[in-house]
C-alpha cells in the first residue's frame, strides 16, 4: 500500500495521540501509528490504575533537563487548567489527592477513551501493529518504509516515549532516529524508581516488606518528603522514587526517620519527663513497632546502643542518637532500573529542537514530541502533563 499524509506520527501514547488530535481538528491527515497491539498502555497503568493526569502545580521546576528552559514556552501555553477542561467536557470524575495531583476518579480507562475519542472526532487515522523500518527526508516531505507499505508525508513526529517498562512497548527506536539525523542524544537512565539493596541491609529490611511511613530523604542537594515504602527487593514509595531521578550509581541517600521533630530537643525532653522509659518505647510509637525494633538493631550494629533508660543517656549519647536517626546514610545497590522505572532520565538533546513548534533545528518536517525528548517530570501528574503540553505546542506549529 502506499499512503500519503500531512503529517505521520510515531508512538500512540500520551503525547502522540493528543498530537494527533490537536492537528486533526486543524483540518491535517493525520495518520497515527504505532507497533504495539494496544495504544496508550502507560496511560492505563499510571497512578496505580488511577491515572495522575496533571498537577496544577506545574512549573518548570518541577522537571529535570540539562536545558531548564526548553521546557517553559510549552508549559505555559498549554496548562494543567487546559487539559482539566478536556476532562471536564468529556464528563470524567476526578479527584485532587496532596499536591495538586490530579486523579481520576475512576480508571485510567478514562483518560485512554478520552484520548482514542479526541482521535476519532479529529478523523485520526491509527494504526497498531505497524513496524517502521526506514525513514528519510527530503526538503520539504518525510517517506517511510513500514509494514503497511510506503508512506508519504509532509511531517514527521515522533513520540515514541523513554525506554521505561519495556512490557508496555517501549523502545529506543526514537533516539536511534535521532541518532540517524545527526542529533545528539544525552546519556539516558531509569528515574522514579524503587532502589536495591546490599545484603546486609536488605536482611533487616525485606521481612518489613509492606511497612510504610513518612521520611525526608537527601541526595545531590535535593530533599523529599513522603512515604517511603519498604518492598521485598528494597526501598520504594514516593519519596524513593522522587529521589532516584537525582541519584546517580555509587551516591549514598539519606533519610531522616522523623522529619516531624526536632529530634534532639525531642530526646532531651523525654530524658527529662520520661526518665524511666526507654526511648524505644517512644521510637515504636512514631514508627511502625517492627521498623523501630530493626533500626534499633542497625543502630546496635554501628555501635550506637541506646541506654537501659532514658535517664542514663549523656548528651553525647543524645546527639549521635538524633544524628543516627535523622541522617540515616546509605549506599543503595542500585535501582529496579527500566523494569519498573515511570520514566527515563536523559534523551534527545533539546538545545537542538525549537521549543516553539518541536521541529529539529533546520529540519522543520521532523518534530520530537514527549518523553523521548531530554525532559523529565518528577513524581505527580507532571510527566503527562508535558506530554499534552509539548503535544500541542507541536501541533499548532505545524
Ligand atoms: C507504571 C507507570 C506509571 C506512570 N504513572 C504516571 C502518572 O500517574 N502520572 C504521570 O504524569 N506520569 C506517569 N507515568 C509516566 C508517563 O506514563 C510517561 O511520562 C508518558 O506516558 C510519556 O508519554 P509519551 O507519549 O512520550 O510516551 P509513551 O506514553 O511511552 O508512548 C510511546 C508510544 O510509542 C510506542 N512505540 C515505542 N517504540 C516504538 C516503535 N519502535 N515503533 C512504533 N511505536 C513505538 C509505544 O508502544 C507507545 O505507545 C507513568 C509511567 C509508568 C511506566
Amino acid at each position: 500500500m502506499n499512503k500519503t499524509a500531512d503529517l505521520v506520527i510515531i508512538g500512540a501514547g500520551a503525547a502522540g495521540l493528543m498530537c494527533a488530535a490537536t492537528a486533526g481538528y486543524q483540518g491535517r491527515r493525520v495518520l497515527l501509528l504505532d507497533h504495539s497491539d494496544k495504544p496508550a498502555k502507560k496511560v492505563l497503568m499510571s497512578g496505580g490504575g488511577r491515572c495522575n493526569f496533571t498537577n496544577l502545580n506545574t512549573t518548570p521546576a518541577h522537571f529535570i533537563s540539562a536545558n531548564p528552559y526548553f521546557c517553559i514556552s510549552a508549559l505555559k501555553r498549554y496548562t494543567p487548567q487546559d487539559f482539566l477542561e478536556l476532562v471536564e467536557r468529556h464528563s470524567i470524575d476526578y479527584v485532587e489527592k496532596g499536591l495538586g495531583q490530579l486523579f481520576c476518579a475512576n480508571s485510567s480507562k478514562d483518560i485512554q477513551q478520552l484520548l482514542l475519542t479526541e482521535a476519532d472526532w479529529a478523523g485520526v487515522d491509527l494504526r497498531m501493529k505497524t513496524s517502521i523500518n526506514s525513514v528519510t527526508t527530503t526538503a520539504d516531505s518525510v517517506q517511510l518504509t513500514t509494514s503497511l507499505g510506503k508512506i508519504d508525508a509532509g511531517a514527521l513526529v515522533v513520540a515514541t516515549g523513554g525506554l521505561s517498562i519495556p512490557t508496555l512497548g517501549a523502545t529506543g527506536w526514537g533516539y536511534d532516529l535521532a541518532r540517524q539525523f545527526g542529533l545528539d542524544v544525552l546519556p539516558t537512565s531509569a528515574g522514579l524508581v524503587p532502589f536495591t539493596l546490599h545484603p546486609e541491609l536488605k536482611t533487616h529490611l525485606a521481612p518489613l516488606s509492606g511497612l510504610s511511613c513518612k521520611i525526608s530523604v537527601s541526595c545531590n542537594r535535593q530533599t523529599f518528603t513522603e512515604p517511603l515504602l519498604i518492598t521485598h527487593r528494597g526501598l520504594s514509595g514516593p519519596a524513593l522514587l522522587q529521589i532516584s531521578s537525582y541519584w546517580k550509581a555509587g551516591d549514598s541517600l539519606s533519610i531522616n526517620w522523623l522529619p516531624d521533630y526536632q529530634l534532639l530537643a525531642t530526646l532531651q525532653a523525654l530524658r527529662q519527663h520520661q526518665p524511666r522509659a526507654h526511648f524505644s518505647s517512644w521510637l515504636g510509637e512514631q514508627l511502625p513497632k517492627r521498623l523501630a525494633t530493626a533500626l534499633i538493631n542497625l543502630l546496635a550494629i554501628q555501635g550506637i546502643k541506646l541506654p537501659e533508660r532514658n535517664a542514663d543517656a549523656s548528651n553525647n549519647q543524645l546527639e549521635t542518637l538524633a544524628n543516627a536517626l535523622e541522617n540515616w546514610v546509605f549506599k543503595p545497590a542500585g535501582t529496579e532500573g527500566y523494569r519498573t522505572a515511570e520514566v527515563t532520565l536523559g534523551g534527545i538533546n533539546t538545545q537542538q529542537i525549537s521549543s516553539q513548534n518541536f521541529a529539529v533545528n533546520g529540519l522543520e518536517q521532523l518534530r520530537f514530541i514527549g518523553e523521548v525528548l531530554d525532559v523529565t517530570g518528577q513524581l505527580g501528574g507532571y510527566n503527562f502533563q508535558w506530554a499534552w503540553a509539548s503535544a500541542v505546542a507541536c501541533a499548532r506549529g505545524l
